[in-house]
């Protein structure tokens, strides 16, 4: 079995290529520096990110006389570490009884999937979970829910056709009553573009807030890391629309391309708590900067 460092460094190997092989034999002029920058764009890191990088790097070179390319790589690989760590913030369970969690993505993004890892995790840390079926528009997705939790042991609140702030007000009331640890509300997936159905969101979350003081205590988006740009944008409308908590980046395990991170380092800088590595319930990870970026650049 491939561990989850493998499945990431083949993720994102295209990208770890195009950057280290411009290193190779390489002399340190404006040549490399045009490439690394193609090589930035090429990844998803935006043109923000891209263009701190690349000053930040030229700063670096000149300051410490770096000579060799293989001391520039290293350099490269030193910014990018400090660039993703802020973004790099451990999940603490047991803060609130209990800690309510609201989930929101696009259609496809991984959200579901995303919730029965998490809810697995969850269950390994001795915390017990209920679920909420939020998505009231598509009945596949709720059964999609219930199939999981069946087979987890994890009990799932839904209601056949209905309202998503009554589905999440009525899984709080429950989990507080059952004195659950965590207490997990899936949201249908929508596009930021939909404009009703993101005002629905802030309902929604308005709502779960009228069944217990301060929840939802982590509101989170999922985006999928193949999105390029885009997962940006969703980023940015859900946090206008949200004040998003956290996010968590899944299928970086495909053929992602994981500048992505820089971006939202640089633009959005929501935390990533976790990465989605695999469609496999235990392929989620934390997320580490050291370790992501030894990936994207070995
Ligand atoms: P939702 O519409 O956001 O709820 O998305 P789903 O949870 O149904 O996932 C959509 C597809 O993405 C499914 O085929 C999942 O197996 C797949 N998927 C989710 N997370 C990952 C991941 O981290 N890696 C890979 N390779 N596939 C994933």
């Amino acid at each position: 079995k491939q561990s989850w460092m493998s499945r990431l460094k083949a993720g994102l190997s295209k990208t770890s290529a195009n950057l280290s092989i411009l290193f190779v034999g390489a002399k340190i002029d404006d040549d490399l520096y045009d490439e690394l920058e193609a090589a930035l764009l090429m990844s998803d890191a935006g043109v923000d990110a891209t263009q701190f990088l690349l000053d930040a790097l030229k700063r670096k070179v000149k300051e410490d006389k770096l000579l060799d390319a293989a001391q520039v790589k290293d350099a490269l690989k030193q910014l990018l570490i400090e660039l993703l760590q802020p973004l790099q913030k451990p999940f603490e369970l047991g803060r609130h009884q209990p800690l309510v969690m609201m989930i929101s993505g696009v259609n496809g993004a991984g959200k579901t999937t995303t919730i029965g890892k998490l809810a697995k995790h969850m269950q390994a840390h001795g915390q017990s979970v209920l679920l909420a079926a939020g998505d009231t528009f598509r009945a596949a997705a709720r059964e999609q829910l219930m199939v999981w939790g069946q087979r987890n042991n994890v009990t799932v609140i839904s209601q056949e056709s209905g309202d998503p702030a009554a589905v999440s007000f009525d899984a709080v009331q429950s989990g507080k009553a059952r004195g659950t640890n965590v207490v997990m509300i899936d949201t249908a997936g929508r596009l930021p573009t939909q404009l009703h159905l993101m005002e629905e969101l802030k309902k929604v979350k308005r709502v779960i807030g009228k069944g217990m003081e301060g929840a939802p205590h982590e509101t989170l988006l999922v985006i999928d890391g193949n999105t390029g740009q885009n997962a940006l944008a969703q980023v940015k409308a859900f946090d206008d629309a949200l004040q998003l908590s956290g996010l968590i980046i899944t299928k970086l395990d495909g053929t992602a391309k994981g500048g992505i991170l820089a971006a939202i380092a640089r633009v959005r800088p929501v935390p990533v708590y976790f990465i989605g590595i695999g469609e496999k319930i235990e392929d989620l990870q934390p997320f580490n900067a050291a370790e992501f970026v030894e990936a994207l650049l070995a």
